[in-house]
């Protein structure tokens, strides 16, 4: 069964995955801070998109671009005119909604009050600074929305300098900056965030088979990384519901607690960002294929998901709660590359001579593992914390490795143990782990 929205709000604090922003203060509403678990579970979940998407690709290569760019660009994008969420207020309550977001559009759900909407006026969402000293207009930026623009401003560079022939891509991961009307939903939708971006170039005519291709890459990604089969949908967008750049629109949704919402956006954007740049800034950014002695803007299929939403629904999707011997257990079943921790090390009391020779297994391992040494509690109360936090082995070293020099090491999900030499020790987790 699919844990509640509050059961993994509370594990995320008490188990230190995700933090109320400024906590101390009262907390600063819709945004977070990362914990140590919730750290290392976001930067894999990064790393194995990075993986899949850069690394193993000879096709696509990565960049990391400034957050705050020229407030041309956001000319450019339209960002400045169009992005924007249609808001009213609520007149006696003084809330505010999303208007395209309310199931009834008769009835205040904060207050009640029926009728009570103001008119719906366009709210831009990017946040605004200064640059240098003087808080005057022409100092205006941006805070970036999307790392798309990133890319796009990046393009004529990266394509040069590479010496790169279409199709090819170019990724980005990195925080974005969207001043939500009605964020919430824990870290589903916050004001600071962090998206993983990528644009692949290609020539018009093949840009609908590009499309398809990524749409079943990413779908790929997901599955490949234990996201349960049947908690994500790939929708397509009906005609009337396509941005005005793009010539057809995927949206990965997932099961969240609260019904079905999205994870990532897949669309092809046609050559509308690269036009829209050669028009503002006067560069030709158009591609030059010599073969066939012909310019074009290049064609855009952007895959364009959320990596702190992402490793939400990983740590909904892996949360279990099952009976062992009468007892209840809570199981996060993370694939191990995403698991904040592949190993604990556990000796199985306090005693020097067991956490001196432990502490020595843990620092061999190290280089390849991260590992935490757990040596407070009774041995059950240390497997059913790792088991809530996803640790895929728990290695106990106990009074008889001082002689047999072998070690218990208990997989997660299966609860089975194996007893290992520990010369065999790198062998055995290297053929489980990856
Ligand atoms: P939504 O409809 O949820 O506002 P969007 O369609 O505007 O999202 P995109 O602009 O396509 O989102 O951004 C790509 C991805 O970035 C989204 O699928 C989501 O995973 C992530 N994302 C966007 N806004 C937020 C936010 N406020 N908080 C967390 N993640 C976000």
């Amino acid at each position: 069964m699919a844990p509640s929205f509050d059961t993994i709000v509370n594990l995320s604090k008490r188990r230190g995955f995700v933090f109320q922003s400024s906590e101390i203060y009262g907390g600063l509403r819709s945004a977070y801070d990362y914990g140590p678990l919730g750290t290392l579970l976001l930067n894999n979940v990064k790393r194995e998109w990075w993986r899949s998407m850069v690394q193993l690709r000879p096709d696509v290569v990565g960049v990391d671009s400034a957050i705050l760019q020229s407030r041309s660009v956001w000319q450019a994008s339209g960002h400045e005119e169009v992005f924007t969420d249609p808001l009213v207020e609520c007149k006696n309550c003084h809330n505010r909604f999303r208007i395209d977001k309310l199931e009834d559009t008769s009835k205040c759900p904060n207050c009640g009050e029926r009728d009570s909407f103001t008119d719906p006026r366009a709210f831009n969402l990017m946040f605004r600074t200064h640059m240098g000293p003087v808080e005057a207009e022409e100092n205006m930026v941006y805070l970036r929305p999307e790392t798309a623009q990133g890319i796009f401003i990046n393009y004529e560079n990266v394509r040069r300098t590479q010496r790169l022939k279409l199709p090819f891509g170019i990724a980005q991961i990195g925080k974005s900056f969207r001043n939500e009307i009605t964020p919430g939903q824990f870290v589903f939708r916050t004001r600071e965030f962090e998206q993983m971006e990528m644009e692949f170039f290609c020539r018009p005519d093949e840009a609908d088979d590009w499309f398809r291709y990524w749409i079943e890459e990413r779908k790929r990604w997901y599955l490949d990384l234990g996201m349960s089969e049947d908690n994500v949908r790939f929708r397509e967008h009906d005609q009337d519901e396509l941005s005005h750049y793009s010539a057809g629109t995927v949206d990965v949704d997932y099961r969240f607690p609260w019904g079905w919402d999205e994870l990532e956006g897949i669309a092809n954007r046609t050559d509308f960002d690269l036009r829209q740049h050669s028009d503002h800034s006067g560069e030709d950014l158009r591609y030059f294929d010599q073969e066939a002695d012909e310019r074009f803007h290049p064609y855009v299929i952007e895959p364009a998901a959320g990596a702190t939403r992402t490793t939400y629904a990983f740590l909904i999707d892996a949360y279990h709660e099952e009976e062992v011997r009468g007892e209840q257990r809570v199981v996060l079943r993370l694939d191990p590359r995403l698991a904040p921790y592949q190993l604990a090390v556990l000796p199985l009391s306090k005693k020097p001579e067991l956490t001196g020779p432990a502490e020595e297994l843990a620092q061999q391992l190290r280089p390849n593992y991260m590992l935490e040494v757990d040596v407070t509690q009774s041995i059950g109360r240390r497997y059913r914390r790792h088991d809530e936090i996803g640790t895929p082995y728990c290695i106990t070293y106990d009074f008889d490795s001082i002689d047999d020099r072998a070690v218990t090491v208990r997989d997660r999900d299966t609860m089975e143990q194996d007893r290992v030499s520990i010369d065999r020790l790198p062998g055995y987790l290297v053929e489980r782990l990856p």
